[in-house]
C-alpha cells in the first residue's frame, strides 16, 4: 500500500482539480429535475451553456406538466376533463382549444385503430382501481359495455363543444395526455433555445438532439422483472413511448388486472405484456402504444408498418420481441 505523505496527498489533490479542470466538462451544464406529477415520475435533462437558462428550462418543464395535470386530470374535480365529465352528457360544453384539439386527435386514432384506441373506454374503465384492487362486477361490465364508443363522443368546430350522445359515457386522457405533455414540453425548451435535453412522463420519453456527442440510452422495461431492462436503445432527436402490463395492475384467481383495457370486452387486454412504439410525436406514440397493446401482434404490427415514421417493438405473452419492419434485421 502506498503512504501517502502530506506532501504527496496535496499533489494528488492538485493534480485531480487539475484534470478535472482540463476534462471536457462532461457533467457540467446539465440540469435534472425529478418530480411526481400526473400519477408518475417526470424527469427533465437539459443542457445548456446558461446555468440560468438551463434552471429555467428544467422548471418550465415541470410547469407544464402541472399544468397538463389541472386541466386534464380525472382525478382532480376542477379540471377541465372532469368538468365534461360532469355536464357533457346533459348538453354541449365548450372547452379549451387544447382539449378540443386533444379530443378531436383522439377520436381520428380511434378511426384509424378500429376502436383499440377509444377515450370513452372510461365509462368502464372508472370502476376499476388497481390499488384498492377493485374492479366492476360482471353486471356493470355488460350495463355500461355499449357506452364503450368513440362515435357517441360530438365535437362541434363552429362552437368548440363537445356533446357525449349516450347517457353513460366517460372520457379520460391517461392513454394520450402523457404524450401530449412531454410534446409540449419539448416545444417549450426548443423555444429556449435548448439543443439537447431527455423529457420522461412516466413511459413517455421525447429526446431533443443527442447528449452531447452521443446518443441517449433509452431503456425498455422487462415486463416481468422489475427495474430490469429488457432492451437498451440508443436515440437521439426523436421520441419513445411503452405501454405495459406492470405499471398498475393487481392479480386475482391468478388474473391479471391492469390499465390497458380493450374496449370491446371492457377488460384488461392480455395478448401482450409490453409495447414500445417509436416515432417523432411523443403524443402519438402514447396513444399508439396503448392502442397496439390492445390490438395483439399481427393487428398491432399491421398498422404500425402501415404508419410511416413509426416503429413497434412488442414483447409479447411468451416474452418473445417482435419488431416492425423498418427495424427488423
Ligand atoms: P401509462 O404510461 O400510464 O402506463 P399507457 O400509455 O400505457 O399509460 O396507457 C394506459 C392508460 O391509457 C390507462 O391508464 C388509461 O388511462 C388509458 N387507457 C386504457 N385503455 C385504453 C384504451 N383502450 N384506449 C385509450 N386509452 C386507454
Ligand atoms: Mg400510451
Amino acid at each position: 500500500m502506498i503512504k501517502l505523505t502530506p506532501q504527496r496527498s496535496i499533489a494528488l489533490v492538485s493534480a485531480f482539480f487539475l484534470m478535472m479542470l482540463c476534462l471536457p466538462s462532461a457533467y457540467a451544464n446539465w440540469h435534472t429535475d425529478s418530480q411526481g406529477i400526473m400519477g408518475t415520475n417526470i424527469r427533465a435533462e437539459v443542457w445548456h451553456a446558461s446555468d440560468d437558462i438551463g434552471q429555467k428550462a428544467v422548471l418550465a418543464v415541470m410547469q407544464e406538466m402541472e399544468r397538463i395535470n389541472q386541466a386534464m386530470s380525472p382525478y382532480i374535480e376542477s379540471s377541465e376533463l372532469s368538468q365534461v365529465n360532469l355536464k357533457a352528457t346533459k348538453e354541449p360544453v365548450a372547452i379549451s382549444q387544447e382539449l378540443f384539439d386533444l379530443l378531436k386527435l383522439s377520436v381520428a386514432l380511434s378511426e384509424e385503430t378500429k376502436g383499440a384506441f377509444d377515450i370513452t373506454f372510461a365509462s368502464v374503465g372508472f370502476l376499476y382501481n388497481y390499488r384498492e384492487q377493485q374492479k366492476p362486477s360482471q353486471s356493470d361490465v355488460e350495463n355500461l359495455l355499449s357506452a364503450i364508443n368513440y362515435e357517441h363522443v360530438v365535437l362541434d368546430d363552429e362552437q368548440r363543444t363537445v356533446f357525449f350522445k349516450h347517457p353513460n359515457v366517460k372520457i379520460d386522457l391517461g392513454g394520450i395526455a402523457k404524450g401530449h405533455a412531454v410534446d409540449n414540453a419539448v416545444k417549450i425548451l426548443r423555444d429556449m433555445g435548448i439543443e439537447h435535453a431527455l423529457v420522461t412522463a412516466g413511459g413517455d420519453t421525447k429526446l431533443l438532439g443527442d447528449r452531447k456527442g452521443r446518443p441517449w440510452i433509452v431503456g425498455i422495461k422487462d415486463p416481468r422483472k422489475s427495474n430490469k431492462q429488457a432492451i437498451v436503445l440508443p436515440l437521439e432527436n426523436t421520441a419513445l413511448s411503452t405501454s405495459g402490463d406492470y405499471e398498475r395492475y393487481f392479480e386475482e384467481d391468478g388474473q391479471r388486472y391492469h390499465h390497458i383495457l380493450s374496449p370491446q370486452t371492457g377488460k384488461s387486454a392480455q395478448e401482450v405484456q409490453s409495447v414500445s412504439i417509436i416515432g417523432e410525436r411523443s403524443t402519438l406514440n402514447d396513444a399508439l402504444s396503448t392502442a397496439v397493446f390492445v390490438l395483439g401482434v399481427v393487428d398491432g404490427m399491421n398498422l404500425i408498418n402501415r404508419t410511416p415514421g413509426y416503429d413497434a417493438i412488442i414483447i409479447d405473452n411468451q416474452r418473445k420481441v417482435h419488431y416492425s419492419n423498418e427495424l427488423s434485421p
